[in-house]
């Protein structure tokens, strides 16, 4: 049986969901999302959901800003939870030159309208006296940002979508995707959907699916740990939550987890997941747990925040996470392609993802974008590239945390 439709998305994560309900917010209806297995089966839903409003690079910075208003507007009409903590965040300067390169974004800010403020190592303590604030000399802070719950940010996204007239299959994998005439035909294992537009919002699946359109895309998924501690005394009595912390030198960053730390860390020499092809039986399961190779980073962690040693680790979480070679995701529409768009590649997927989807809902619905934000182009990597030249920018892009570029 052949159906038709004007969009079809492949992939329910939180990038999936968040493009499907900015079709629908923009009378796209006739629009159906295809989930392999259930929403949030990918990435989204290990995620420690932190969605900072700080963006190095000034063009990306409207997606950061975008999705916490997106996940809040999705959980207004649609009655979800995204679990928003309003904490703020601190990203630690810990050289002059980056003190400096943060200052340099107070206008976009401003002009954007969202809190920022580059602050002393005096400044720091007080919001956040457990840090050691050696070798620091300062901190941009974002007071209105924090984390969500990455799933319940994704269920309300496809929830407001759905009461607004749009469809969502779940246990429904693609199985193959066509030309047919100006439009694409998409294979399911049950029949085929013929749309004028496809979005692939499939992470590190998408690869492998554009090759069967003869697409050779610049994306793999590494492995990224987060580390869970059990209680900690120093957090006990708090009335205020504290902020997320980015801490460019460990690199990783931290933030309270109920009366404990989550720290996501971005080790040196990280390791490569499923180069050769995602495994046909892989579900949503974690990968196996390598503490030993975090042990660097840790110890700068607990440099930096020396309670965080005291208290003993409860869970270490290491999941696949997407990534192409300049870490930033490949957005828009693919060149000689016509209606065929990408929303894959996203290593920030919800800092960045409500914003992402938004911006990619206006421009197929609209036939322009909104904002001009061509440091996302899928067309600006070569059509091909030779295999060990993206690992090896893959494998420094993540090395680099957070360091600016
Ligand atoms: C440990 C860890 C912590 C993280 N913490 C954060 C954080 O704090 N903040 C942050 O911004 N990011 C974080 N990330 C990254 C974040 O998880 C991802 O960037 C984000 O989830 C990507 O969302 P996505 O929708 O692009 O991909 P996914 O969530 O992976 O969704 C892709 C979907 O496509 C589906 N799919 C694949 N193939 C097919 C097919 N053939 N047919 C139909 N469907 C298909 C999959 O089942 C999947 O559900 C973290 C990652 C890890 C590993």
């Amino acid at each position: 049986m052949t159906e038709q439709t004007k969009v079809v998305v492949i992939g329910g994560g939180i990038v999936g969901c968040s493009v499907l309900y900015g079709l629908a917010k923009r009378g796209v209806t006739d629009a159906v999302l295809l989930e392999r297995r259930q929403l949030t089966s990918g990435s989204t839903w290990h995620a420690a959901g932190n969605t900072t409003y700080f963006g190095p690079y000034p063009a990306m910075t409207r997606l950061f800003t975008g999705s916490i208003k997106t996940y809040l507007e999705a959980e207004a009409l649609s009655g979800q939870s995204v679990g928003f903590h309003q904490t703020g965040s601190l990203r630690l300067a810990t050289s002059a030159a980056e003190l400096e390169a943060y200052r340099g974004l107070e206008a976009l800010y401003d002009e954007l309208g969202i809190p920022y403020h580059v602050i002393s190592p005096e400044e720091v303590a007080a919001i956040y006296p457990l840090l050691n604030l050696e070798g620091v000399h300062g901190a941009a802070h974002t007071p209105t940002d924090g984390h969500v719950d990455a799933s319940g940010a994704t269920y309300a996204l496809a929830k407001a979508a759905r009461q607004l007239g749009a469809t969502i299959r779940t246990n429904s994998p693609v199985t193959g995707i066509e030309r047919a005439g100006a439009g694409w035909r998409v294979h399911l294992e049950g029949g085929t959907i013929e749309a004028e537009h496809v979005v692939l919002a499939a992470s590190f699946w998408a690869r492998e699916l554009a090759q069967q359109i003869g697409l050779d895309l610049p994306l793999y998924a590494l492995q990224h740990h987060e580390v869970i501690t059990g209680p900690v005394k120093d957090l006990q009595g708090l009335t205020e939550e504290l902020p997320t912390v980015r801490d460019p030198r460990a690199p990783a960053n931290i933030r309270q987890e109920r009366d404990g730390f989550l720290c996501g860390v971005y080790e040196q020499n990280p390791k490569f997941w499923a180069t050769e092809g995602i495994p046909k039986d892989f579900t949503e399961e974690l990968l196996p747990p390598e503490l030993d190779r975090l042990m660097p980073e840790m110890e700068r962690v607990i440099e930096r925040l020396p309670c965080f040693g005291d208290a003993g680790i409860k869970t270490v979480n290491n999941g696949p996470i997407c990534y192409t070679p300049d870490g930033l995701p490949l957005l828009g529409p693919v060149a000689g392609h016509d209606g065929m768009w990408l929303a894959s590649g996203f290593t920030v997927g919800i800092g960045t993802g409500g914003g992402a989807g938004d911006y990619l809902a206006h421009w197929i619905a609209t036939g322009a974008p909104e904002f001009e934000l061509s440091m996302t182009s899928p067309a600006r990597f070569p059509k091909t590239m030779p295999r060990d030249e993206v690992l090896n920018r893959i494998k420094s892009a993540y090395e680099a945390g957070y360091s600016l570029k």
